[in-house]
Order: C-alpha cells, then structure tokens, then sequence
C-alpha cells in the first residue's frame, strides 16, 4: 500500500508507564497505520538489534560494557532521565538496529521510516535525556562501513537541539548535520552542528517554515549526500510539554513536506527516525507521527531523479 517500507518491531516500547515519554507510541503509530489504511501488514518490516560492533563504531567500549552489564553510576542514570533495565537496553539495540535497516532500504527504495529511534542526545561515552544510544549515527557508521554510502545529511527538527548528533560527527566533512530548535530548551551544552538554527520561543508555522526553507536551500548548496537521515520530532508542536515552539499539527506535516521536497529535488534518499513527541494528548503525538509518513508517501509518490 506505501510505496516505501516502515520499520517496527514491538519491542521498541521501552515500557515507562506514566513517564512523560510516551513509549508505547510506537505501537499506537503502527496501529494507526493499519487502522487507517495508510499502511497494510506487508508494509512492515522487523528489524534484527544492532550488532555490538556496530553501536561500537559510535560508543565507547567502557560505556557500552555497562549499558550491557547493568553497572552504570546512579548519576549515568540520572542523566538518562528514563529507568534502566535490560529490556531497554534491548529497546535500544532494536532501535538502532531500525534505523541500519531504514538507511539500507532507503538506498535501495528511495524511501524508509524507522517507527522508532531518532535518540540524538546520545554521546559516544554517555547517554542523556531519554536518549541511550545514538541509532542515527550507528546506521550512518554501518553504511559507511559497508561502503554503501560516503557523505549523510542529518536534518533534525526535534524542538531540542541534537547535542549528541554534534558531538559524534563534528569536524567529520563527511557528514553534515543541520539542526532546527528552540534555543531556550534542553540541551545546556549545545555543540555546535553544522548548522544550528536557534529559534526563539513560541515561534509559528510560518516564520518556522521560512526560516527552515532557507537553511535547506544552503545545506543543499553546500553538500550532496548519498542519503538523508531525517530526525522528525514531534515535540515543535504548541501543546507539547516539553517544548515552546508554537507549530499546528498541519504546519508540522507542512516542514516534513519542505524537507522530503528538497531531499527529492536533490534525487537523496530519504531514512526517517521520530525523535520526540510529548504533546498533552498522546493522540496528537500519534497524528504528528503519522502525518510525516504521509508526507513521505506524497513526496515518494512524486517522479524524481532519484534512480536506485
Ligand atoms: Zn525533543
């Protein structure tokens, strides 16, 4: 029914109960998927965890040692923000292990969406801010690795600045990373991206778009990718709890259009994760997540350059 794979595996729900972290999102987005006709059962993909070799290409020996042992510190968990336990580690392998298969199908069908992962604040040596280990940069690393790819993009329009996404890939040319955030947010520390957008609070649609349309003109001018990872946050959104931009639901579906709109013009294909979504009703969480699968299934419906 899509014209593109969708990435899931249930067991991304990191099960955190009345955590401000909807993690069970990921299966209220699939089932709405399938409820809605947008998706059917053979749109769906499960992916297999990542390798550890693979998450060791980002993460240091020392901090993956203890995600896998249980012995990080108490304030490695307080800095997390979310509970340990094995089955989140497991989460965040499968995760990771998403979006290696969103980037691979990505190369090979234009277009693929991880239902899950987007953890950009996670740093090669520690994690931060829900964010256990970064699945983004585990997949481009993989890519490279695999010689499937040289140069990614990361466009990252989380309401939070994507600190670890900085951190990872500073001063590697071969990787370009554009982040759009409210600048008065979490992170504290905000290495700097390739280009930083700090937006000021209780920003609109359309000063959002605007503004956003002239640094993808830019990022585009400036660097050809051979793909796109695309960090699609929810949490730009007006009635998010942990945000203070002022985006509508429809004006959240019009930025995923301009970005898929310059990734087709410019024939990259595209690997979506989700990132984060707090809104007070976990239903317009679920209706932001989906409607950036639509705009992706819009832009792939369009002929484009992009010939696998
Ligand atoms: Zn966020």
């Amino acid at each position: 029914m899509l014209p593109f794979k969708l990435i899931y595996h249930e067991g991304y729900d990191l099960n955190l109960g009345a955590h401000v972290f909807p993690s069970q999102k990921y299966r209220l987005i699939r089932d709405r998927l399938l409820a809605d006709g947008i998706a059917g059962p053979e749109d769906f993909l499960a992916p297999e965890p990542a390798a550890d070799e693979d998450v060791l290409r980002v993460h240091s020996r020392e901090y993956v040692h203890k995600l896998k042992t249980g012995s990080l510190s108490p304030a490695e968990i307080l800095q997390l923000e979310v509970p340990y336990s094995a089955k989140l580690i497991e989460a965040c392998w499968l995760a990771a292990g998403g979006s290696i298969l969103a980037g691979r199908r990505a190369l090979q069908d234009g277009w693929a969406a991880n239902i899950g992962g987007g953890f950009h604040h996670a740093y090669p040596d520690h994690g931060e801010g829900f964010c256990v280990i970064h699945d983004v940069a585990i997949a481009i690393r993989r890519l490279q690795f695999d010689g499937a790819i040289e140069r990614a993009m990361v466009v990252d329009t989380d309401v939070h600045q994507g600190n670890g996404t900085a951190a990872i890939f500073g001063g590697d040319e071969t990787v370009f990373t554009l982040s759009i955030h409210q600048v008065h947010n979490y992170p504290h520390s905000k290495p700097p991206s390739t280009i930083d957008i700090d937006l000021p609070d209780g920003i609109g649609d359309a000063d959002y778009l605007a503004i956003l349309e002239k640094h993808l003109h830019r990022a585009f001018h400036d660097f050809a990718p051979d793909v796109l990872f695309y960090v699609a946050g929810a949490d730009p959104y007006r009635e998010d709890q942990l945000g203070g931009l002022a985006l509508t639901i429809d004006g959240l579906a019009r930025r995923d259009a301009l970005v898929f709109d310059y990734a087709r013009r410019n024939g990259v294909p595209v690997a979506i994760t989700l990132a984060g979504g707090y809104a007070r009703h976990v239903t317009d969480t679920i209706s932001i997540h989906v409607g950036t699968i639509l705009a992706a299934r819009d832009a792939a419906r369009i002929p484009s350059t992009f010939a696998p």
